[in-house]
Protein backbone atom coordinates (compact mmCIF):
# COMPACT_ATOMS: atom_id res chain seq x y z
CA UNK A 1 0.00 0.00 0.00
CA UNK A 2 1.25 3.29 -1.28
CA UNK A 3 1.37 5.99 1.87
CA UNK A 4 -1.45 8.03 1.85
CA UNK A 5 1.12 11.29 3.75
CA UNK A 6 1.32 11.79 -0.22
CA UNK A 7 -1.89 13.30 -0.30
CA UNK A 8 -0.86 16.19 2.54
CA UNK A 9 0.01 19.18 0.45
CA UNK A 10 1.31 22.42 1.59
CA UNK A 11 2.12 25.43 0.54
CA UNK A 12 5.12 27.50 1.71
CA UNK A 13 3.16 29.40 4.04
CA UNK A 14 2.45 26.02 5.42
CA UNK A 15 -1.23 26.04 4.90
CA UNK A 16 -2.75 23.16 4.19
CA UNK A 17 -3.69 22.64 0.17
CA UNK A 18 -6.75 20.39 -1.15
CA UNK A 19 -5.13 17.73 -3.04
CA UNK A 20 -8.39 17.93 -5.05
CA UNK A 21 -8.69 21.40 -6.15
CA UNK A 22 -5.84 23.27 -4.62
CA UNK A 23 -8.18 25.62 -2.49
CA UNK A 24 -5.61 26.68 0.93
CA UNK A 25 -6.58 26.36 4.40
CA UNK A 26 -9.06 23.42 3.33
CA UNK A 27 -7.73 21.77 6.57
CA UNK A 28 -6.80 22.51 10.08
CA UNK A 29 -4.36 19.83 10.17
CA UNK A 30 -3.23 17.36 8.21
CA UNK A 31 -5.99 14.70 6.69
CA UNK A 32 -4.14 11.83 5.64
CA UNK A 33 -1.93 9.40 7.83
CA UNK A 34 0.38 6.80 6.31
CA UNK A 35 -2.76 4.33 5.89
CA UNK A 36 -5.73 6.92 4.27
CA UNK A 37 -7.74 9.71 5.03
CA UNK A 38 -8.95 10.83 8.83
CA UNK A 39 -12.75 11.29 8.75
CA UNK A 40 -14.49 14.46 9.94
CA UNK A 41 -11.18 16.61 9.86
CA UNK A 42 -12.62 18.20 6.57
CA UNK A 43 -14.91 18.71 3.76
CA UNK A 44 -12.85 21.22 1.36
CA UNK A 45 -15.10 24.49 1.41
CA UNK A 46 -14.25 25.23 -2.50
CA UNK A 47 -15.03 21.57 -4.09
CA UNK A 48 -16.70 19.36 -1.42
CA UNK A 49 -13.56 17.28 -1.26
CA UNK A 50 -13.87 14.79 1.83
CA UNK A 51 -10.96 12.92 3.40
CA UNK A 52 -11.49 9.52 4.41
CA UNK A 53 -14.95 9.72 2.58
CA UNK A 54 -14.52 10.80 -1.71
CA UNK A 55 -11.66 7.93 -1.34
CA UNK A 56 -13.08 5.61 0.37
CA UNK A 57 -15.39 2.53 -0.51
CA UNK A 58 -16.87 1.81 2.29
CA UNK A 59 -17.48 5.51 2.88
CA UNK A 60 -18.71 6.68 -0.59
CA UNK A 61 -20.22 4.31 -3.31
CA UNK A 62 -18.32 6.90 -5.66
CA UNK A 63 -14.50 5.98 -4.39
CA UNK A 64 -12.00 3.76 -6.70
CA UNK A 65 -9.89 1.49 -5.70
CA UNK A 66 -7.27 4.05 -4.18
CA UNK A 67 -7.08 6.99 -2.96
CA UNK A 68 -5.12 8.50 -6.28
CA UNK A 69 -8.31 6.89 -8.48
CA UNK A 70 -10.59 8.65 -6.44
CA UNK A 71 -9.05 11.62 -6.52
CA UNK A 72 -8.34 11.74 -10.14
CA UNK A 73 -12.25 10.76 -10.84
CA UNK A 74 -13.66 13.42 -8.27
CA UNK A 75 -11.62 15.98 -9.27
CA UNK A 76 -12.43 15.44 -13.35
CA UNK A 77 -15.77 15.89 -12.61
CA UNK A 78 -15.67 19.01 -10.65
CA UNK A 79 -13.31 20.09 -13.36
CA UNK A 80 -16.18 20.12 -15.49
CA UNK A 81 -17.94 23.72 -14.18
CA UNK A 82 -15.23 24.54 -11.16
CA UNK A 83 -17.48 25.20 -9.12
CA UNK A 84 -17.96 26.98 -5.94
CA UNK A 85 -19.56 23.98 -4.06
CA UNK A 86 -19.27 25.78 -0.59
CA UNK A 87 -21.22 28.09 1.63
CA UNK A 88 -21.30 31.74 -0.66
CA UNK A 89 -19.79 33.56 2.96
CA UNK A 90 -16.90 31.36 2.88
CA UNK A 91 -16.39 32.42 -0.85
CA UNK A 92 -13.13 34.42 -1.33
CA UNK A 93 -14.11 37.75 -3.40
CA UNK A 94 -10.82 36.72 -5.36
CA UNK A 95 -11.70 33.14 -5.57
CA UNK A 96 -9.61 31.42 -8.79
CA UNK A 97 -10.20 27.59 -9.39
CA UNK A 98 -8.52 27.70 -12.24
CA UNK A 99 -5.49 29.35 -10.37
CA UNK A 100 -5.54 27.25 -7.53
CA UNK A 101 -5.58 24.00 -9.47
CA UNK A 102 -2.80 25.13 -11.24
CA UNK A 103 -0.66 26.03 -7.33
CA UNK A 104 -1.64 22.23 -6.49
CA UNK A 105 0.27 20.88 -9.35
CA UNK A 106 3.27 23.21 -9.26
CA UNK A 107 3.52 22.11 -5.26
CA UNK A 108 2.28 18.22 -6.27
CA UNK A 109 2.95 17.13 -9.86
CA UNK A 110 2.28 13.67 -8.38
CA UNK A 111 -1.41 14.18 -7.60
CA UNK A 112 -2.26 15.23 -11.53
ZN1 LIG B 1 -11.08 21.23 -2.74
Amino acid sequence: MTDARQFNIRDEEGRTICPACGFPNYAYRDAYTERGGLIGVTICPACFWEPGFDDHQLASAAAKDTIMESLHAYRAEWSKTLEWRGYEERKPDNWDAKQHLDRLFELAPHLR
